[in-house]
This record gives structure tokens, sequence and C-alpha cells, in this order.
């Protein structure tokens, strides 16, 4: 069940928390990995991590705010592996403030990384995907795009809009033999909520139904379950893990 064998999956911001959680799982479902950092020593550090755990494959550096970078790693990765089959649109960054005081350059950079970045990436990977009538995309959103949360009208514009884009495209490519899908986590053990204070944690695995904060695991698990065989009957859906944080209908 579940296996990735003979896949090229892409996974954007492959560094650290979620994307590298879902680099390495889906590696060990056997399939060949590229994982992006913005930097060299970042996309050392995924070389090094899928050789150590021996998974075939290897770290990339890419900005998915540069239209040229994206389309220039794309093209070597079907040079070097083939045609991208599973591209997982991982990378996304906070930068929170009230909206009273959010400065242009905060709203511009979140919506950038967060949301343009996929249509880059997406587009670039699209029509190998077409050519070979399968593909699997996986898009990482947030739980706050479907409750909002105070501080972060930008992340959740660009993380709802990621929703948009989900369902647009899904109907788009489905002839082609290839689903687009979304995963929601919620509160995940990582660099990007390491920063929340601790009575803010703790309150948060209070409010959490099944009392945790959630780790890099907890979300690589549904991403191989969406790029597997097991769930091509599956499109434009989003799925949420957060504990029971927010149960969706
Ligand atoms: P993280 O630990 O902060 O890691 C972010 C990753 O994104 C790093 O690998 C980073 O690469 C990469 N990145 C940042 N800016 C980039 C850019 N311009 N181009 C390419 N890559 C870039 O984040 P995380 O918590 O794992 O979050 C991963 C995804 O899950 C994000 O989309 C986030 O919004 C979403 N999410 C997270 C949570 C949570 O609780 N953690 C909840 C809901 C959704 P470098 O190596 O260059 O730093």
């Amino acid at each position: 069940m579940f296996a990735l064998q003979g896949e090229i999956a892409l996974v954007t911001g492959a560094s650290r928390g979620i994307g590298r959680s879902i680099a390495l799982t889906m590696g060990q479902q056997g399939a060949s990995i590229v994982g992006t950092s913005t930097s060299d020593l970042g996309a050392q550090g995924v070389t090094t991590a899928l050789d150590e755990a021996g998974i075939d494959g290897k770290g990339a550096v890419l900005d998915v705010t540069h239209g040229d970078n994206v389309v220039n790693v794309v093209r070597q990765i079907e040079e070097d592996f083939g045609p991208v089959s599973i591209l997982v649109n991982n990378a996304g960054i906070t930068r929170d403030n009230l909206l009273l005081r959010m400065k242009d350059e905060e709203w511009d950079d979140i919506l950038d990384t967060n949301l343009s970045s996929v249509f880059r990436v997406t587009k670039a990977c699209l029509r190998g995907m077409t050519r070979a009538r399968k593909g699997r995309v996986i898009n990482v959103t947030s739980i706050v795009g479907a409750t909002g949360n105070p501080g972060q009208t930008n992340y959740a514009a660009a993380k709802a809009g990621l929703v948009g884009f989900t369902k647009s495209l899904a109907s788009e490519v489905a002839s082609r033999g290839i689903t687009v899908n979304a995963i929601a986590p919620g509160f995940i053990e990582t660099d990007m909520t390491a920063s929340l204070e601790k009575s803010r944690r703790d309150e948060l695995a209070t409010a959490i139904p099944l009392g945790r904060l959630g780790v890099g695991e907890d979300v690589a698990v549904v991403a191989v379950f969406l790029a597997s065989p097991e769930a091509s009957y599956i499109t434009g859906q989003v799925i949420h893990v957060n504990g029971g944080l927010y149960m969706s209908s």
C-alpha cells in the first residue's frame, strides 16, 4: 500500500519542518526526491539527509519567488531524473502583524512566497505531468486559511487562496490523470511555531482535542497517501490535519 516506486517528487522547502518530513517519508516509500532550500547549506543538508536514509535524490537551491530559478530547477530535475510526477508545494513563511500596522512588504512577501509561488512552480511542472498523463499536486495550506487568525490577514489570505487554486486546477487537469489536493495542518512543531510563547503553546495544546501540537510526520503520512495510487479517486480536496482543533464540514 502507498508505494511510490518510480515516482519523482519535488518538495519545496524540504530543509526542515514539514517539508523535510514529507521528503523523507515519500523517499522511504520509494520515490526519488528533490528537496529544496533557499541556501546552499540547506540544499546540502537535504542531500545528506536523503543519503543517510538511503533515499535516491538530492537537495536543490530554489527560491520560489524567482520565476527563472523555478524554471531552471524544474528543467534540471527533468534532465537528471525525468519529469516531476509528485509536486509538493510546501515552502512558506509568516510575517505576522495586525492589519493597521502591516507594511506593504509584509503583505507582498506573504502573497508572493505562499501563493504566487504555487502558481509558478505548478505551471513549471504541469507540462511534464500532462505529457505523462499522470501526476499529483499537493499544496500545503493551513488551518488559518479556513478559520482566520488575528495578526495573520496576509497569511490567511494566501492560504485561503491556495484552496481556490487547488479546486480550480483540480477541475482543469482531472482529465489528464492529474490530481490536485491540499493539506491544511493545524499547529505543528517546527521552526514556524517555535517562536510562540510557552504559555500560548500550552493554551493551544489544551484547546486541541487530541491534546498536543502535531509533528511533521502527522502531515507527511497524509502527503504520502495523496501521492499514492490508492488516492487516485481523490481530487480537489482539503485534508485537515489538526488534532481536532478545527472540524471542517
Ligand atoms: P519552516 O520549518 O519554517 O520551514 C520553511 C521551509 O520553507 C524551509 O525549508 C525554507 O527553506 C522554505 N522556504 C522559505 N522561504 C522560501 C522561499 N522563498 N523559497 C523556497 N523555499 C522557501 O516551516 P514549516 O512549519 O515546516 O511550514 C511548512 C509549510 O506548512 C508552510 O507552507 C507553512 O505555511 C505550512 N504550515 C505550517 C504550520 C505549522 O504549524 N508549522 C501550520 C499550517 C501550515 P530554507 O532552508 O531556505 O529556510
